[in-house]
């Protein structure tokens, strides 16, 4: 696409990248090569206790280290409140938002859990109870969102039902990384999402509120998670080992194997520049598995 495509890596420093993000690191690269696009990379620090000291700078040594090279600065969440803040007032400013006074304790007692959490009962909507003072801020949510992921089709969720009011600020004050990566993805003029599917469920979300702040909606394409042996995410929490960025080239090769696009030998043992050379040439995104999830090698 001539003029325009500008996609993005945004990974969450709270440990070392490990093959599940690098997988969404390697699509959305190719993706926005492919398209002799821009790629950006951004650090989801918005959720400041989950940061680890120095993994975002390890993140970025690693992507070099793969020859992942990307266009200009580095954004960082934790430096972007104003940004945030101005757009929970314009939220405030349509009637969007309430405070709620829940406590999580209050919210578990009394809601059921859907794909994205427990459905918030909606307790606070029609005002605070007497005597209690608002902790977060809630978006209120009516009806539902559609749109057409390019790998994973068309995706429909009733929010309100699915998923409930859903917290833009958090009662410790931070910002919710749904209102952060929508804010985020139109200040940087993102035009395409290439990323993991387990965020295929707060795609939904990130949709309404790019619609209520006026901002326009990116495409999507959603990879296949890669799990473990026991069908759990790679993350932090799983334990998923670093990746070893020692030998570039084999690493990159079993991410396209992940992705259904098997390097010939002659890539495999050659230089890293000569493995970007083929696979932004051979990048099909219609050729992608259309799975959810994949166990990782
Ligand atoms: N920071 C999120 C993560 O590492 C990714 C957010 C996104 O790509 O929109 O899971």
């Amino acid at each position: 696409m001539a003029g325009g495509y500008r996609g993005r890596f945004a990974p969450s420093p709270t440990g070392p990248l490990h093959f599940g993000s690098l997988i969404a690191a390697v699509g959305s690269f190719l993706d926005a090569r492919a398209h002799g696009g821009e790629w950006l990379v951004r650090m989801e620090d918005v959720d400041r206790p989950r940061a680890v000291a120095g993994a975002a700078d390890g993140i970025l040594r690693t992507l070099e280290a793969l020859g992942l090279e990307w266009d200009g600065p580095v954004m960082r969440q934790s430096r972007r409140d104003d940004a945030y803040r101005a757009a929970l007032a314009d939220l405030e400013a349509q009637g969007a938002v309430y405070p709620c006074a829940c406590s999580r304790k209050e919210i578990a007692d009394s809601s059921i859990a859907g794909p994205g959490g427990l459905i918030y009962p909606g307790t606070c909507r029609r005002g605070l109870p007497p005597g209690r003072g608002g902790r977060a801020v809630r978006l209120r949510v009516e009806g539902g969102v559609s749109f057409d992921d390019r790998l994973q089709g068309e995706i429909h969720q009733d929010l309100e039902r699915e998923v409930g009011d859903f917290v833009l600020r958090r009662a410790d004050g931070l910002f919710a990384y749904q209102l952060a990566v929508v804010v985020d993805d139109g200040d940087q003029r993102i035009t395409h999402v290439v990323r993991g599917g387990d965020l295929l469920d707060s795609t939904p979300r990130q949709i309404y509120l790019q619609r209520l702040l006026g901002l326009a909606v990116p495409s999507y394409l959603h990879l296949p998670v890669a799990v473990n042996e026991r069908g759990e995410k790679l993350s932090k929490q799983t334990l998923a080992p670093a990746v070893d960025a020692a030998r570039p080239v084999p690493l990159l090769c079993q991410v396209l194997r992940f992705l259904d696009m098997p390097p010939p030998p002659e890539v495999e043992e050659g230089r890293v520049e000569d493995f970007w050379r083929w696979a932004v040439a051979r990048w099909r995104p219609g050729s992608l598995p259309a799975l959810r999830t994949r166990r990782a090698p």
